[in-house]
């Protein structure tokens, strides 16, 4: 599973959410569909696949989880419209971006007392009877859950997406792929993505730059002028350094071995940004959570 629910913050985090944690509490993290206990994955930080969570092997999800039938709708919606699902499904293509503040990892104010923490789980868990789910399209954290719903329901894009800072309410206009054909101008942000080059990304000064496989091409077919991403990260900790980093360093690795395992996929690099008035090769991205590597194919059905 890409995702699970924080048992005493009620919220989903993603699997990458979990490289970004000083600790990550095995316990700590349930189905967000029926509830049932599951066990964060592949999440250490020196680990480069993706982190996940995982079912116990022998329990099921309950009757009324919508995991599996996720599963059939993600597979169904390549081949054609999958919308009523989605309308419908908490998950599956998110309604908007929010932003929250960010909650400090250890509550300065919580004493050390183990009461404490127990009081914090009674308090989470109070109103909450594991089924009185949203029926409806919830907000995703992250631009991470909006970009994969955009690879991966190419028939639906027509449908609403609310994202700070971008002017465009759906995902069609809302995503822009930046192509080949030189450095162009954009007026405005948008969720800009293209193919992550094969170089990885550098350290420079205060910034992490990410190489994109797109941009100024010679007539000899090299990329003389790639657009690049600069993180202004200088500010950030170790450990939002280490999830945007190492995704990074994950979806290159998922791109090589999809090349040679010949497979369509490739790694795309995704982000919420304008572009460099002065350099306009460069887009200026400085929150993690509006930069993500997704692997997929991307393809343009005519609707
Ligand atoms: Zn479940």
């Amino acid at each position: 599973m890409e995702s699970a629910r924080d048992k005493y913050t009620r919220e989903m985090v993603e699997g990458e959410d979990l490289w970004m944690l000083p600790q990550v509490d095995k316990y700590g993290y349930e189905c967000g569909g029926c509830g049932i206990q599951v066990f964060p994955a592949s999440y250490e930080q020196s680990n480069l696949q993706r982190p996940h969570f995982r079912k116990p092997q022998k329990t099921s999800h309950k009757e009324n989880c919508d995991i599996d039938g996720d599963e059939k709708t993600v597979a169904r919606g390549k081949k054609g419209s999958v919308r009523n699902e989605l309308e419908t499904s908490p998950d599956l293509s998110p309604s908007r971006l929010t932003l929250r503040d960010e909650r400090p990892i250890v509550d300065p104010e919580r004493p050390p007392a183990s009461e404490q923490t127990s009081s914090a789980r009674a308090t989470a868990r109070l109103g909450d009877d594991g089924r009185a789910r949203a029926k409806g399209r919830r907000a995703a954290n992250s631009i991470r859950p909006i970009c994969r719903a955009f690879v991966r329901f190419p028939f639906d894009r027509q449908m609403s997406l609310d994202v700070p800072g971008v002017e465009e309410k759906t995902y069609l206009q809302a995503f822009k792929k930046l192509r080949g054909e030189g450095i162009e101008t954009f007026s405005r942000a948008r969720i800009f993505y293209a193919e992550l080059a094969w170089a990885k990304p550098q350290e420079e000064g205060e910034f992490l730059v990410i190489p994109l496989s797109a941009g100024e091409w010679s007539k000899d077919k090299k990329l003389v002028r790639p657009y690049k991403v600069r993180v202004a990260w200088s500010q950030w900790s170790r450990y939002k350094k280490t999830m945007v980093s190492n995704e990074l360093e994950v979806v290159r690795l998922e791109g090589i071995a999809a090349k040679k395992k010949d497979e369509k996929h490739r790694p795309y690099v995704f982000f919420v940004a304008e572009q460099d008035s002065n350099e306009p090769a460069f887009f200026n991205v400085s929150d993690h959570r509006l930069i993500c590597g997704v692997l997929g194919t991307i393809s343009y059905p005519k609707l």
